[in-house]
């Protein structure tokens, strides 16, 4: 291995650049080359490639976003696209790719496995919803955010006597709900994994007022409700029972900005080295995970057949602890 290339794909997420600072720095030190391959699959297909260096890296670890960017390429399904995409890569002496991203950069990453090139992926998605590995880069910094809005929310709630909705991502998991709900001492946590009853929520607001409760916090999951806005769905219902005013807050992409935590930036920063050590000693087709603190690599099959559940035990902890 002489040459490889890294790539961002998929929705962007905050860490991806100290990944990709990690994996030049660690390509070359291994006496590597490194290429940057613009704007996800979209990128190979393209032959969007470019060097990167030392100094290329310098001063980004600290940004949100990816200096690659990240286009969607839906094309990159078909098998005849990809041979495109290999040419491109073969014609630019690449040997191998590290591929950041979520569920979907890793199907990419591992068609272009089996179809003959090397890959090895790390996990980046602030939905932390991709099996094998405990954390993706990203989701600590997402988290951070929503707890901070809560926050500032339950300032203003507890000053208003009302009754506030926060509605955040994660349409089909409910773990950025779960974990900001509980680490943000959310009253109510609605999620896609457990169904819901609008009149004992608004029973338990009710009761937790006469109990003596400033302030109510509901945070809803973006993805319990399909047919529009979650949260404001459950804030007309809940006014219409409750007959307080209830304000709704609808998080979005801010979600997804920001400087990446601490947190993020270590796990980024060993998970891109470690992705280069491992196409260096000539490991393909798996995904570096986080178990406990330590890197273990998941074969992309066991990855890609397995779906990961929420934790229900912190679900029910949140729910004893919002009393
Ligand atoms: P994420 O990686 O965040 O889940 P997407 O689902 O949008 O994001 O996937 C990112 C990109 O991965 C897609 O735009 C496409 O280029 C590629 N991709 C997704 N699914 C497949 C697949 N089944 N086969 C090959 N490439 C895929």
């Amino acid at each position: 291995m002489k040459k490889i290339g890294v790539l961002t794909s998929g929705g962007d997420s905050p860490g991806m650049n100290a990944a990709i600072r990690a994996i030049v720095r660690k390509g070359k030190a291994l006496g590597l080359d490194v290429m940057g391959i613009n704007s996800g699959y979209k990128g190979c297909l393209a032959g969007d490639f470019r060097d990167l260096d030392l100094t290329d890296v310098s001063g980004i670890i600290e940004e949100g976003g990816t200096i690659l960017r990240s286009k969607r390429a839906p094309e990159f399904k078909e098998k005849e696209e990809r041979a495109k995409a290999i040419r491109n890569l073969s014609q630019n002496e690449i040997d191998g790719i590290v591929a950041i991203g979520g569920d979907g950069t890793l199907r990419g990453a591992n068609a272009l496995n089996r179809e003959g090139v090397p890959t090895v992926c790390i996990p980046a998605t602030i939905d932390n919803d991709i099996y094998g590995t405990d954390m993706t880069i990203g989701v600590d910094t997402c988290l951070n955010t929503v707890v901070e809005s809560v926050d500032r929310i339950r300032t203003t709630a507890s000053a208003l006597e009302r009754t506030f909705i926060v509605e955040v991502m994660g349409r089909n998991s409910g773990y950025i709900a779960l974990m900001g709900g509980l680490s943000g001492g959310a009253e109510v946590i609605l999620i896609p994994e457990v169904e819901y009853n609008l009149e004992e929520v608004a029973k338990n607001i009710y009761n937790g007022y006469k109990r003596g409760k400033q302030h109510m916090i509901v945070v809803v999951a973006e993805g319990i409700y399909k047919e529009g806005s979650a949260a404001h769905y459950v804030g007309k219902n809940l006014k219409e029972q409750i007959g307080f005013e209830v304000r709704v807050t609808v998080l979005g992409h801010m979600q997804r900005g920001g400087n990446p935590s601490a947190y993020d930036r270590g796990i980024a920063s060993r998970l891109g080295a470690e992705a280069v050590t491992c196409l260096s000693e000539g490991k393909k087709g798996v995904m570096l995970g986080l178990h406990g603190h330590n890197i273990e690599t998941v074969d992309y099959s066991e990855v890609l057949s397995n779906k990961k559940e929420l934790d229900m035990e912190l679900y029910d902890l949140a729910e004893t602890l919002a009393q």
